[in-house]
């Protein structure tokens, strides 16, 4: 049968634009020219908005734990108290940087499938009752699909602490809104192969002005993922201390362009759609959501079925329909399966993956479901119209 493309609904590599494509395409310039100051500076300042962000953006070659490395390694010091929420694999993952370089880490554990309520962390704050130099956060855990509420907690932390509040935004930007300065964010992080449309391998970095002094002073060893290189290369001469990523950086200078076109808040009301659509598509066949509805990010939904195999629900997909879903992460393994709907997707992609969904539900469930699923997405697609 003719499916000659795979379709990808994994939560991060995503489907690219064409027209990025072709960005990413053009020829090579010479990283120390002026068409790359040029460059790097139209796209520093037209990330901004996607970022919520009054300084320019850095970018930094490597792929998203880069970026996480960055955000601890140029404010946290060996034996600094920190708190991370870890609420899935990628707070577990921030935890982890922090314990490597030497930090002492307060993990706030949440449920997997839950998000940290702010009243969680206001009482985890009073009861450690020690001076904080950070609290960090994962805005969408793409591990199980949720969201937690950035501005929130951001507001506990600096009623709370003198903390710095560092936020991994890796899935979801581009995706959700945000706003550094009145959310209190004072470190942002993002990666190019999720929402942004691009292929793996460029962070993003965005920063507070008021947090360079505190990256400036901060005396952890560090040379690649040092930011102050970075800040001193860009404002100096427009330019990065090392090769750039150049085509990628072409490739956002795009991806900026597309979503300037389609406007940020109609980027955001249609992830919100995309939600809505698998999330009541899916309810209508009865396949189990991990999260619940408050807590669900517009990126990313995790199901959990209960009659069959998440394991063999996803192999069935891939064979039969090529779509390509991720698997359950670390604790999730085998229990659940994720569904990508980040960055380039549109109601279609919705309507594609749900309609392969029932079928594979009816083979394996043996329960007719077919038409169900994408009916009711159709129904809610049509209500926004
Ligand atoms: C994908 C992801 C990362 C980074 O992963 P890389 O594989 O290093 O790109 C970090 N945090 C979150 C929330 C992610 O989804």
């Amino acid at each position: 049968m003719l499916l000659n493309q795979e379709f990808l609904f994994t939560p991060g590599p995503t489907p690219i634009p064409d027209r990025v494509t072709r960005a990413m395409n053009q020829p090579m310039i010479g990283h120390r020219s002026q068409a790359f100051s040029q460059l790097l500076e139209e796209t520093s300042t037209r990330l901004k908005p996607v970022f919520g962000s009054t300084e320019p953006v850095y970018l930094v070659a490597g792929s998203g734990t880069s970026a996480l490395e960055t955000a601890v390694t140029n404010v946290v010091t060996e034996g600094d108290d920190v708190i991370v929420i870890v609420a899935g694999a990628f707070g577990d993952r921030f935890a982890n940087v922090c314990e490597a370089y030497g930090a002492n880490v307060h993990r706030l554990d949440i449920e997997w499938g839950s998000a940290c309520t702010p009243d969680r962390l206001e009482d985890f704050i009073k009861q450690l009752n020690t001076e904080i130099k950070a609290v960090f956060a994962t805005y969408c855990e793409t591990s199980t699909g949720v969201l937690n509420p950035i501005k929130e907690l951001g507001k506990v932390t600096k009623q709370l602490t003198d903390a710095l509040f560092i936020v991994d935004g890796v899935s979801c930007i581009g995706a959700v809104p945000v706003d550094m300065k009145s959310w209190h964010i004072d470190v942002l992080v993002a990666g190019s192969q999720k929402a942004l449309m691009l292929p793996p391998g460029l962070a993003f970095i965005a920063i507070n002005d008021d947090v360079k002094t505190v990256i400036k002073n901060c005396r952890t060893k560090r040379f690649y993922f040092d930011l102050n290189s970075y800040i001193n290369s860009y404002e100096t001469q427009k330019s990065t201390p090392f090769t750039p990523a150049v085509s990628l950086i072409n490739g956002a200078l795009e991806v900026c362009k597309m979503i300037e076109e389609e406007g940020m808040e109609q980027v955001i009301s249609r992830h919100q759609l995309l939600k809505r659509m698998v999330r009541e598509g899916l309810k209508a066949i009865e396949l189990p959501l991990l999260v619940k509805d408050e807590d669900a990010s517009p990126t990313v939904t995790a199901v959990k079925p209960e009659n069959s195999s998440a394991n063999e629900l996803k192999k069935l997909l891939q064979q039969r329909y090529s779509i390509i879903l991720g698997g359950g992460q670390k604790k999730l393994k085998g229990e659940i399966f994720r569904i990508g709907h980040m960055g380039y997707s549109t109601p279609f992609d919705i309507l594609k993956v749900l309609g392969a969904i029932e079928m594979a539900v009816s083979q394996v469930e043996g329960r007719d479901v077919l038409g169900k699923a994408t009916g009711k997405a159709e129904e809610v697609w049509s209500h926004e119209l």
